[in-house]
């Protein structure tokens, strides 16, 4: 019953109080003669103590197993070999663990692998409880299907929430038959379950749970040992600051499994960066985050970013600014805290996004796709030493599945915005256009804020082709477009309408001061000389202006069409002119 400890302990016996062998791992073991006149001593012997026999030392570890009414029953007594003991890494970093000397994970996994062992199980679970939000957490599992996870927590249902419920242990010999049961499990081919409540006096921590996939179930016998390894794992647990960390990992392992999914779920960007900040929010607390994308080889942008303030528009940055800038410029994680521990003098935090790092402290993790940095995510706290080495890690894996989606979800919208970007001036093309000019037209409707419409024309510009060739030509056309683009406002629309011509849509704009937009337009051309084979050449261009009122515009083409005849009457009176729909003979004002 013990199972085979050949490979570990060198000996172990299950003893009664009368010190009457009741079960031994290996019945013709040389050292057993001299094992059992000390007995009767080691009953009052320390947890873990020395005994030599045969002239070599060995260490005995003893476990006392208590009945469920708190009945003394006997004990478990594991001898090993001073070498052994600390070769062994299952019931030595047990050991090990309960000085808080490991991760939590590790003994978890310790704890899992050292049941399985001793009782002779296929699979083990060992899902801590968290008794702030009474829930339960997938800890950690040993060949069994990570769909578990999801059916574990949330309801208080199932055999796992029947065993904190009852809070005493549970033998299943034949698993497929019970009511409860996981179809996952059975998928897997269990076939027993025994399963312990890991408990702190009365308070639940957790539960040990062991599977056998074979036809050859736990046995009745079986619990008192499986309780008393839940009791030395108890003891590891106990100590507030593990058991909170467990807590907090097994948490953030479960957000980023969730996150993994929903994260994964969508290709557009602005719910992406909200899954993504989400996910963030679970796994690491933070007063600010961002999302930061590198733009070219100098600038980068924060496209999400979270301050105490609030949510923050978009914004460009040197991409020698900030920790976001360092790690998209360099590609490795950063913990900091203190200002003494910046990576290099250059990467000046920014305080707006990185906090006063004097006093608080922050993680950055760049998001990495075949060799390429996409992005970089950075969580900042007030508080001083915020962030485990833990955290980080858990920030690092989340990164990975955020540069996958965010890679896709990129690249899904770089061949949305190619089917409605003119390739030669990157603007809006006209599809796109008269797209916004009908929403545009709609707002306007229904909130009756003026919006006015503008159809630029190049003056002469046959004259730059036939003159300088077509590719001068191309050239000057995408000089024109980026340099009035740079002179209007983010909510102003300017589109390649076709050829030579160009669109603007301006919201929020009367008839006055759309004249007057574009005439700063038509100024701003006529002053700015273009170096063309050497010589400097002015271009010039005409512009007509339409505002629009909904009787007479009940569509966009007739606003268009307005603002055009007023463009060909700029064109009448001698070009380098901006005219307004109202000096049109036709035009009926309402
Ligand atoms: P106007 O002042 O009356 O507008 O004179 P214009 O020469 O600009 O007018 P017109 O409509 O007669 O000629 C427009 C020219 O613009 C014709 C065409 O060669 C040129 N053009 C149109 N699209 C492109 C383009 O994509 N690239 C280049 N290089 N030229 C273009
Ligand atoms: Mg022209
Ligand atoms: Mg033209």
């Amino acid at each position: 019953m013990i199972g085979d400890l050949s490979h570990s302990p060198v000996l172990s016996l299950l003893v009664s109080l009368d010190t009457n062998v009741l079960a031994v791992s290996h019945t013709s073991h040389p050292l057993l003669p001299s094992v059992k006149p000390l007995l009767a001593d080691l009953v009052h012997a320390t947890e873990v103590s020395e005994v030599f026999l045969n002239g070599q030392r060995y260490v005995v570890q003893r476990e006392l197993l208590w009945h469920q009414a708190g009945e003394l029953l006997g004990m478990l007594l594991v001898f090993w070999q001073p070498t052994e003991l600390l070769s062994d890494r299952r019931l030595g970093e047990m050991a090990l663990a309960i000085a808080s000397k490991l991760e939590i994970e590790h003994v978890l996994e310790q704890v899992v692998r050292f049941a399985m062992d001793l009782l002779d199980a296929d699979a083990g679970a060992l899902p801590i409880y968290d008794p702030d939000r009474d829930r339960l957490l997938p800890g950690h599992l040993v060949n069994l299907p990570v769909d578990l996870i999801s059916p574990v927590t949330g309801e208080r249902k199932g055999l796992m929430w029947q065993i904190i419920n009852q809070n005493r242990s549970l033998l299943i010999a034949d698993y497929a038959a019970q009511s409860h049961v996981l179809p996952e499990l059975v998928r897997a081919g269990v076939r027993s379950l025994l399963a312990t409540p890991i408990k702190h006096g009365n308070t639940p921590l957790g539960i040990l749970a062991l599977y056998r996939m074979r036809d050859e179930p736990f046995q009745e016998r079986d619990r008192d040992l499986l309780q008393a390894i839940a009791r030395q794992t108890a003891i590891a647990l106990q100590s507030a600051r593990m058991y909170q960390r467990a807590i907090r990992n097994a948490d953030q392992r479960y957000a980023l499994y969730r996150a993994s999914v929903e994260i994964g779920a969508t290709l557009d960007l602005a719910q992406l960066y909200q899954a993504i900040h989400r996910a963030v929010s679970k796994l690491v607390d933070h007063v600010r985050f961002a999302i930061a994308l590198p733009v070219d080889h100098q600038t980068f942008e924060y496209v999400y970013l979270i301050a105490p303030a609030g949510q923050h528009p978009t914004r460009r940055e040197s991409i020698a600014k900030g920790v976001a800038g360092y790690v998209l410029r360099v590609g490795v994680s950063l913990r900091l805290s203190g200002a003494q521990s910046l990576p290099e003098p250059t990467a000046l935090p920014d305080p707006e996004i990185d906090g006063d790092l004097t006093r608080g402290s922050l993680l950055a993790t760049p998001l990495i796709v075949a060799d390429r940095i996409i992005g970089a995510l950075v969580v900042a706290s007030d508080r001083r030493d915020a962030y485990t080495t833990n955290d980080l890690s858990a920030l690092e894996m989340l990164a990975s599945t955020v540069a996958v989606a965010l890679h896709n979800a990129l690249r899904f919208a770089h061949l949305q915005s190619l089917a409605i970007t003119d390739t030669l001036t990157e603007l809006v093309n006209r599809r796109q256009f008269l797209h916004l000019l009908h929403q545009e037209m709609e707002r306007t409707r229904r909130y009756q804020h003026p919006l006015s419409v503008a159809i630029i024309d190049l003056d002469h510009f046959k004259l730059v082709n036939d003159t300088h060739g077509h590719l001068v030509g191309d050239w000057v056309l995408r000089e024109i477009a980026q340099c009035c683009r740079r002179h209007l406002r983010d909510i102003d629309t300017l589109a390649r309408y076709g050829g030579e011509e160009f669109s603007l849509i301006l919201p929020e704009t009367d008839y006055e001061a759309a004249l007057q937009v574009a005439d700063r337009l038509r100024l701003l051309i006529a002053t700015t000389p273009m170096a063309i084979d050497g010589r400097l050449l002015s271009l010039t261009l005409s512009i007509g202006v339409a505002t629009f009122q909904s009787q007479l515009h009940t569509d966009p083409a007739r606003l268009i069409a307005d603002a055009d005849q007023a463009l060909y009457l700029a064109k009448r009176r001698g070009r380098n002119l901006v005219c307004g729909a109202k000096e049109l003979s036709t035009y009926a004002e309402s």
